[in-house]
């Protein structure tokens, strides 16, 4: 299969001379698949550049041409979905099917937010004296700065880049260094769709150097990030020092309540279905399945059966549900986290291992009976593992769900459109899912509260963390 070669993208530029490479990994079988270069202190300062002295041109273009440009992007992503979700696939380990579905996701994106550009609309104010009119301006907050994650490695750019650009803003990109080929397809889209030099810059190499560069750089205005809440933390005490504005997207550990009056069995097969998609490397995976009392091993047993269905292998390879963990640090990181919960007294019901083969595959896992105090408890998995706790009452579930400081994603499923309504009134997240698990579209505000950051991303809402709003009151 081929894996494209991998470059930066800046001031209209691919550049990958003479720079320190870093590997980059198929998860399935532990091939080098190819060589990312490592972006300069001078390349991060080129990107900068671009983006600032390209921002006068594009946030001056027309909504309606920004529109064609990204619609016309949003077309060749569909044209070139297969060759980019097998890139995904051999970078990332998710199945073939899943990273084909993913670039048509993207593509929504683009064409939603291509619109939203041209519904950007200010108001007008009436004022107070006769003769004066207050104009309330939308105007782009300037250029961005876009750190993203692996997981879902071109629908999170598409959400940060299209509205971004929608909205007349020019953009620093950073795709996750596990996923830069994606990345870079999603780059060459928009070039290939006719955005000037410059708008869109892609660097790679070194998160924690990039990010910090950029952020303190005083030409970039906002910045953007999806990944963990502890690299969330330090992005925003950085961005904080220059003022700038930032939307965080950052970890869930996402409650699902099965109430005795749901249809139980569909409840389990439809959420084992959606927890283990991805392997499970989903902000908002549904992860701690609380389960009223009487309908508990039920949900146990279906959930399981669920499970058993799976096929795990390499994403390339036809039948396979799912894939492997995405990089080296994950193995690790939920051995740990399932470890823990045995010594506590979890019950493994199925899965439990590491697979013993070549590539990052883990089993998928339910654990029953699991401390409240276990780790994995507290701390996402991140990974294909499945956690289950009876609670008895409303209040009990509510207040097991709340527990933690992340509010990203939330399930619910129940007969009941009373407890429907007391649940949605009182749970603590930025979503819920009642009686079904999908909660992503582009048309639909996607964004957590606590710890699980701050912002919208999709939706109407989408575009709005990259407006400024400007007040003109006029006499003449
Ligand atoms: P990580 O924090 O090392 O990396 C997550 C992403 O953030 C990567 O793409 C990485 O390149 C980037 N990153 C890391 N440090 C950065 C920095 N200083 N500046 C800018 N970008 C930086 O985590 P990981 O080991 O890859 O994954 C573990 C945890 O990350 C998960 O448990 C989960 O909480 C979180 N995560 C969340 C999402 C999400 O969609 N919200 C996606 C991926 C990972």
């Amino acid at each position: 299969m081929d894996y494209p070669t991998l470059e930066l993208f800046i001031a209209g530029e691919w550049r990958r001379e003479e720079r320190d490479t870093l590997p980059v990994v198929n998860p399935a079988t532990l091939d080098v698949v190819g060589k990312l270069p490592v972006a300069t202190a001078t390349d991060l300062d080129d990107a900068a550049e671009a983006a600032a002295s390209s921002f006068q041109t594009w946030r001056s273009t027309s909504a309606f041409e920004r529109y064609q440009v990204l619609r016309r992007a949003a077309e060749l992503l569909r044209e070139r979905a297969r060759e980019i979700g097998i890139a995904t696939t051999i970078e990332q380990g998710k199945p073939a099917s899943e990273a084909i579905a993913e670039v048509g996701a993207a593509a929504d994106t683009f064409d939603w937010f291509a619109e939203e550009g041209r519904r950007a609309y200010g108001r007008v104010v009436p004022a107070r004296r006769p003769g004066v009119r207050n104009l309330v301006l939308s105007q782009p907050v300037g250029p961005v700065a876009a750190f993203t994650p692996w997981n879902f490695p071109i629908t999170i750019p598409a959400r940060k880049l299209a509205a971004a650009l929608a909205a007349g803003c020019t953009v620093v990109f950073k795709p996750a260094e596990e996923t830069p080929a994606t990345g870079l397809a999603l780059a060459r889209a928009l070039a290939d769709a006719g955005l000037p030099a410059g708008i869109l810059n892609v660097v790679m190499g070194d998160p924690a150097a990039i990010s910090t560069q950029l952020i303190r750089d005083p030409r970039i205005r906002k910045v953007s990030f999806t990944g963990s809440t502890v690299v969330g933390r330090q992005i925003a005490h950085l961005a904080a020092d220059g003022i700038k504005r930032v939307t965080l997207e950052l970890g869930g550990h996402a409650p699902v309540l099965v109430f005795d009056d749901a249809d139980v069995e569909k409840a389990a097969t439809l959420a084992a279905g959606s927890k283990f998609r991805n392997a499970g490397q989903i902000c908002i995976a549904p992860t701690r399945f609380l389960v009223q009392e009487n309908v508990y091993e039920r949900f146990i047993d279906a959930f399981s059966a669920r499970i058993r269905t799976l096929e795990v292998g390499n994403g390339l390879d036809d039948g396979t549900s799912m894939g492997p963990l995405a990089h080296n640090r994950r193995p690790a990181a939920i051995s740990a986290l399932v470890d823990d919960a045995r010594e506590r007294g979890a019950r493994t019901v199925i899965g439990g291992e590491p697979i013993d083969r070549p590539g990052y595959f883990w089993q998928p896992t339910l654990l029953a009976d699991v401390d409240a105090n276990a780790r994995i408890m507290q701390e996402e998995p991140f990974g294909p593992v499945a956690v289950a706790v009876p609670f008895t009452d409303v209040d009990d579930g509510i207040e097991r769900a709340n527990a933690l400081p992340y509010g990203l994603a939330s399930y619910l499923f129940t007969g009941s459109a009373a407890t429907a309504a007391e649940v949605s009134d009182r749970i603590e997240a930025g979503m819920l899912a009642v009686n079904h698990l999908m909660l992503t579209s582009p048309e639909t505000p996607f964004g957590g509260v606590k710890e699980s950051g701050y912002g919208s991303e999709g939706g109407s809402e989408g575009i709005e963390d990259y407006l400024v709003t400007k007040l003109v009151s006029e006499t003449w």
